[in-house]
């Protein structure tokens, strides 16, 4: 590869909506994608949809739409974004994963090799292989995603083979007695479609009751039925203190017998490229400081751009559909036009975009 305006890491959809945008405008663009195109996606349970509405997750005016006028799955979105990558002619380098990131006096170095594998989920390699390459570019957009390894809960036996942090195919959970521990949306939404393909599951939730803010309201009525019928067990205000091969042990010291353990307490961001770069970070999130007009980071030349930019968000507030708007401001700010309009708040207030849907 050789000199380029803007390399971008990440294909995922903002890093394609943000290549088509940057090579519209007449950019050089080099596009490092470790995985597949949107590889994020690729590691969700088969049949797992979006909780957003089609239509605000469509990149780059692309429609998207499904046959039942329902929210998308994963899959269906991945081959869509494949087809947006096609209809555009994007040139995605995939399955190259960006390891290094040097600043230079004249831009930056991006150091790559090959990747079995996208950064996050469950067959994230944590490093490519093969011989090492470069290339050279005046910008870095960062659209690297934030879920990229479970969030840890610490106890004895965590890191026995049948603990995952990722739903996988709900066939092979069949007849399998499964404790899932979390209460938030992703564990109501595992606890259900495994009871309904024949696992016997078990939630172990910290809290007293699930929160109506961070379950979706067609999610949780259901939830509530399963468990009052007896269909589902829930056993609140219990912490997992060890994992053993066949069972789980409490905080109160009770155990649990389980097949599977499914810890689905949320994802922490890999910030290793924002550490080389010396990227600022605030908050428990460590989320990048950015200038909110351009979204550039504390390092000039770098932007970040997606999900990337609510650090390990705990309480998930950038999403695809208010994530849009960072593509115009960065490749206004690369091309040296002004802001054309007024901001809202990208990293707080847009949550409320998505309340509203
Ligand atoms: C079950 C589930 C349901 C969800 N539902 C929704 C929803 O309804 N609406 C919504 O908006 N969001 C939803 N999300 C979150 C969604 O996955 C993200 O919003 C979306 O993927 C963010 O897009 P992105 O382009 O910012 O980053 P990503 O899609 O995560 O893309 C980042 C890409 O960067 C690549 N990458 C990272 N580091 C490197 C590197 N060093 N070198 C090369 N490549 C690299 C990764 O391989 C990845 O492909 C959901 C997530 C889950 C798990």
């Amino acid at each position: 590869m050789h000199n380029v305006d803007v390399a971008i890491v990440g294909g995922g959809p903002i890093g394609i909506e943000l290549n088509a945008a940057l090579s519209k405008a007449g950019k050089s663009v080099a596009h490092l994608e470790a995985g597949r195109v949107g590889h994020t996606f690729a590691w969700w349970a088969p049949g797992t949809k979006f909780f957003s509405s089609p239509e605000r997750i469509a990149v780059c005016g692309v429609p998207l739409s499904t046959p039942d006028q329902g929210k998308v799955t994963g899959e269906a979105y991945q081959a869509y974004l494949v087809d947006v990558v096609k209809q555009f002619s994007l040139d995605v380098r995939t399955f190259t994963r960006v390891e290094k990131i040097e600043r230079t006096d004249a831009g930056f170095v991006l150091r790559y090799r090959r990747s079995a594998e996208g950064v996050g989920g469950p067959s994230d390699p944590g490093a490519g292989f093969g011989e090492g390459h470069e290339v050279k570019a005046s910008h870095v957009v960062l659209a690297i995603g934030n879920m990229h390894r479970g969030r840890l809960v610490g106890c004895e036996g965590e890191d026995l083979p049948h603990v995952s942090h990722y739903l996988e195919d709900v066939t092979r959970y069949f007849g399998r007695r499964v404790v899932i521990v979390g209460g938030k949306n992703s564990a109501a939404e595992a606890a259900i479609r495994l009871y309904r393909a024949g696992a016997h599951v078990m939630i172990c939730y910290r809290g007293e009751r699930f929160d109506s803010d961070r379950i979706k309201y067609w999610v949780l009525p259901e939830l509530e039925w399963l468990i009052e019928k007896g269909r589902i067990g829930f056993m609140p205000g219990t912490n997992v203190v060890r994992v053993a091969a066949e069972d789980v042990e409490l905080d109160s010291g009770e155990r649990v017998a389980a097949d599977d353990v499914l810890m689905l307490t949320g994802y922490l961001q890999n910030r290793t490229l924002f550490d080389q770069l010396g990227v600022e970070l605030t908050g428990e999130v460590e989320r990048p400081v950015l200038d909110r007009t351009t979204m550039e980071s504390s390092v000039p030349g770098v932007y970040i751009a997606g999900t990337a930019c609510g650090g390990s968000q705990n309480r998930a507030k950038v999403f695809i559909e208010n994530s849009h708007v960072h593509v115009d401001r960065i490749c206004n700010s690369i091309a040296g036009q002004g802001v054309p309009w007024e901001l809202d708040d990208v990293l707080e207030g847009l949550g409320k975009a998505h309340e509203e849907q």
